[in-house]
This record gives C-alpha cells, sequence and structure tokens, in this order.
C-alpha cells in the first residue's frame, strides 16, 4: 500500500490523525496533515483506507 496526502486540500479537521495515528499527524502550527509512514505495514493498512474515507476534504488518497 503506498498512502499520499494532498496538503493544498487538507482542512485540518483531523479526523485522519485519530482513525490512524501511526501514519498521519498533524502540524502544530496550523494542524495541517502530515504523513508519517508513506507505505504503512500491513496491520495498519486497514486504518489508512479508514482515514482516506473519513477526510472532508478527500486530501488523502490510498493505492493498493
Ligand atoms: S482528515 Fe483530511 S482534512 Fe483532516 S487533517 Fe486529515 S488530511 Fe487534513
Amino acid at each position: 500500500m503506498k498512502v499520499r496526502i494532498d496538503v493544498d486540500a487538507c482542512v485540518g479537521a483531523g479526523q485522519c490523525v485519530l482513525a490512524a495515528p501511526d501514519v498521519f499527524d498533524q502540524r502544530d502550527e496550523d494542524g495541517m496533515v502530515v504523513l508519517l509512514l508513506e507505505t504503512p505495514p500491513p496491520a495498519l493498512e486497514a486504518a489508512a483506507e479508514h482515514a482516506a474515507l473519513l477526510c472532508p476534504a478527500l486530501a488523502i488518497a490510498v493505492d493498493r
């Protein structure tokens, strides 16, 4: 799995961090998404996909 983020689309809602805190973080200064793991291990793939579904800005893409 490969995860991509679009920081320009991110609105800082934080849903991704709640869904997959090992894969996503938010910048302290403005809450924009930070990708911690571009290729999550299998144990985190479901959480990363869930985060992509939850993101209100469609700023997360997951490729398999
Ligand atoms: S859920 Fe989407 S909009 Fe919210 S912080 Fe994560 S990437 Fe940004």
